[in-house]
């Protein structure tokens, strides 16, 4: 199966689990899993679907729901939802963990085939700082050159979020805007205006900006951003040049990134 975006749950004293249910089309038939589970006083706290590989009749369904109110063992609870009509493959997970669930019952979290990896915000604080006091500037080259590369591939796998036809800096927007904020790369995006060959495109919260703000590096230090963007938009025919006029970390309240086409194909 493959997620689309990994979720967690965490509330601490309640008892939560993670529900796994296959279930025949039409997808309509959840209600009557819902009902079942709201009246054996489960709530459910998140959802999310997939598609069992080799059957079309069917559609899984992956529910953290909490327990706290069911009282009785989770054996009870699969033989009720697998007597629901259609219902099949009824699994249930804790996680060990009180108050801990998440919707990765077996393996790692995966966006559109690659594993994602989560980082808490002090892992990814504490690489980043590591690598600017040890390698200094020469840290924003490593991330450019990181950012290209990922920009490059995104542009490979823009086909699974876009119509062909959309123009690659419209694309570009949209993709950071919609998987930005649940991939903790920023909050938002907006593309601020467009003038001859130059667009300007303001972005807030961006986390390699956010990590490093500590360190006072009075310097932009959107890199790997910068060089993301460079590498989209490259890859798809529109090359442009990228340079961070405002950052945070020069004491602006977000970064703000301006593309500057340089017509050359290649
Ligand atoms: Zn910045």
């Amino acid at each position: 199966m493959d997620f689309e975006i990994p979720f967690f749950f965490y509330h601490q004293g309640r008892r939560l689990a993670t529900v796994s249910i296959e279930l025949m089309r039409p997808v309509r038939n959840l209600g009557r899993v819902l009902d079942a589970l709201e009246s054996s006083g489960i709530s459910v706290l998140g959802l999310t679907s997939w598609l069992p590989s080799g059957d079309s009749e069917c559609v899984g369904f992956l529910m953290v729901v909490d327990t706290t109110g069911h009282g009785s063992d989770p054996g009870e609870l699969v033989r009720k939802l697998s007597e629901l009509p259609g219902v099949t493959n009824v699994r249930i997970w804790r996680s060990g963990i009180d108050g801990f669930a998440a919707m990765t019952p077996n393996g790692f979290p995966t966006f559109i085939g690659e594993r994602v990896y989560v980082m808490p915000s002090v892992v990814f604080k504490s690489i980043y700082h590591a690598l600017y006091r040890s390698h200094g500037k020469t840290l924003f080259v490593i991330l450019y050159l990181a950012g290209k590369a990922t920009g490059e591939r995104a542009a490979e796998l823009r086909s699974l979020f876009m119509d062909q036809e959309a123009e690659p800096l419209e694309s570009l927007v949209a993709i950071l805007k919609v998987l930005g904020p649940p991939l903790g790369v920023l909050r938002d995006v907006e593309r601020l205006e467009t003038n001859g060959d130059v667009t300007r495109l303001m972005v807030e919260d961006l986390a390699d900006c956010v990590a490093l703000r500590e360190l006072s590096p009075r310097a932009p230090t959107g890199h790997f951003l910068r060089g993301f963007i460079e590498g989209f938009m490259r890859s798809l025919g529109e090359p442009v040049e990228v340079f961070e006029t405002e950052c945070i970390n020069l004491g602006h309240p977000s970064c703000e990134f301006e593309l500057k086409r340089t017509g050359v194909h290649s």
